[in-house]
């Protein structure tokens, strides 16, 4: 993994995170607290380095799935950011800003996984040919992914 400075956040902008150090071992995990957590098939998480993470904007809002563990996310649009147990901390590996180095290593809780998750790549791929021509022309609400010194940016309403 890169010693680089990393950073992302979530989809409205309003938490937003910077790592610095070595990140660890990106997995998926399959158990039903990370299902729901994700409101996905499974989680895909990285772990961050003790002590590298800073919230550069706003913090994670935190549910206590259980005893030892608990789950942040954006409480102004729900994006799942962080996974915190007592060996350390996760975070989501879509809220990166850079994302195509985080391949997961390892899937955790194999044995929990959905009965189908296997087969779903095997699907009928549908790549709609003005996808993104027909984005250029809404006006998205998304943070871009980048740092930005001002969101929501002028007139924006989020
Ligand atoms: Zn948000
Ligand atoms: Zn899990």
């Amino acid at each position: 993994m890169s010693e680089a400075t990393r950073s992302g956040g979530c989809q409205c902008g309003a938490v937003r995170f910077r790592i610095r150090g070595e990140l660890g071992r990106p997995s998926i995990c399959h158990c039903r607290m990370c299902q729901k957590q994700f409101g996905n098939f499974f989680s895909a998480l990285v772990t961050a380095p003790e002590d590298g993470v800073e919230w550069t904007r706003g913090e994670p809002t935190y549910f206590q799935s259980s005893v030892n563990i608990d789950r942040g996310f954006c409480k102004n649009c729900g994006t799942p950011l962080t996974y915190r147990h007592p060996g350390g901390l996760e975070i989501a590996i879509g809220a990166f800003d850079e994302r195509d180095d985080l391949a997961p290593q390892i899937q955790v809780n194999h044995a929990y996984r959905l009965p189908w998750v296997e087969t779903i790549f095997e699907k009928p791929v549908y790549q709609d040919p003005d996808f993104y021509s027909r984005q250029e022309q809404i006006i998205s609400f998304q943070h871009p992914d980048h740092d930005t010194d001002v969101w929501p940016a002028e007139g924006l309403k989020i």
